[in-house]
């Protein structure tokens, strides 16, 4: 079997991509250092503790199991917080991820794929979002991951690192087989907050501003599943292993829902009432992040058929009501 190593594998988004590596017959090696990640959600592989700093840790399990690509979900990953304490992701988010390429070339395993953002393109008015967008994050979380990008250009000139970058929308969704779901302690998205809201475990969802230049005043963001997402990596390890050049692809559907559109279908989903109130703008967020790119479809076949705003909500409410994560 052919081992990747998976950092972040014990999160959200890594441990699907665990589930839809070996359900392709590859080996996830998940590193983590679960500061954010879960133990349970390591499921389908070798699991191995360590930090993205920790470089003698890094080349041992590099050593230990020669894997033949990286993908590199481990991050922090929200604006909120990286609008109060920047440092912490340009520590966390790029000396750590350094460290890991560092390591990568170190020991000669050379595709490298990584999950990047939206939030690096920043705020631009009426314009379609595609790979060519110039990119002005408008906050710590953005700028980070695009400095990531950068470290990746400059080390395929200088190593021949090859590398496939993901700039994801908004994740959403949960296994349907209920293995993995999203657990964020503290949770900070959109969905999973109203299903806690709408199931009573929080009072009310807030609604960060109604004041956006949208139709509806509130902001928009393009939905992706989760299953769908992580299915674009699988091809994008294998564009690299068939040999094809380094390239970037967004990972959205092209369609955008404001945070009332959400809350109106996760009515229709549950068939409960959500509750709900109206609060300020919170730093940082764009007014719209809506994908205009095709280009993930017609280069790596990839067709996002789950992603359909009421299936991610139906996934994400399943997950909700029936699991979690202890450790
Ligand atoms: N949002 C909100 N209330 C919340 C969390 C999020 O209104 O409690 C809004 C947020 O302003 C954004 C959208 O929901 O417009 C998605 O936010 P999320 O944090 O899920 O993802 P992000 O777009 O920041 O990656």
């Amino acid at each position: 079997m052919v081992n990747v190593l998976v950092t972040g594998g014990a999160g959200y988004i890594g441990s699907h991509a665990c589930k839809a590596l070996k359900e392709a017959g590859y080996t996830p090696v998940t590193y983590d250092n679960f500061v954010t990640g879960w133990r349970d959600a390591v499921k389908f592989g070798p699991m191995e503790e360590g930090d993205l700093h920790d470089r003698a840790r890094l080349d041992e399990v590099f050593a230990k199991y020669q894997p033949a690509a990286v993908m590199h979900f481990a991050a922090l990953s929200q604006v909120g917080e990286a609008m109060k304490e920047p440092g912490k992701y340009w520590h966390n988010n790029v000396a750590g991820s350094l460290n890991l390429i560092e390591a990568a070339v170190a020991a000669g395993c050379l595709d490298f794929v990584f999950s990047s953002t939206c939030a690096t393109y920043g705020e631009h008015d009426n314009v379609v979002l595609d790979e060519d967008t110039p990119q002005e994050p408008l906050n710590a979380y953005g700028a980070s991951k695009r400095a990531i990008e950068d470290v990746l250009r400059d080390f395929e000139a200088a190593y021949g690192l090859r590398s496939v970058i993901f700039r994801y929308f908004n994740v959403a969704g949960a296994d349907p087989e209920g293995e993995v779901g999203e657990f964020h302690r503290p949770e900070t998205h959109l969905i999973p907050l109203m299903l806690d809201a709408i199931d009573g475990k929080r009072a009310a969802l807030t609604v960060f501003g109604t004041d956006y230049d949208t139709p509806d005043g509130t902001c928009i963001r393009d939905y992706v599943h989760v299953c769908d997402l992580v299915d674009a990596h699988v091809l994008g390890l294998k564009w690299l292993k068939d040999g094809k050049p380094s390239r970037i692809f967004n990972l959205g559907t092209g369609t955008g829902y404001s945070v009332r559109e959400v809350i109106d279908r996760s009515r229709e989903v549950t068939n409960r009432d959500v509750p709900y109130e109206v609060g300020p703008r919170r730093a940082g967020d764009c007014t719209k992040l809506v994908s205009g790119s095709v280009r993930a479809g017609d280069e790596l076949g990839w067709s996002p058929d789950k992603s359909e705003l009421a299936t991610m909500i139906r996934d994400a409410w399943r997950w909700h009501q029936n699991g979690h994560y202890d450790k």
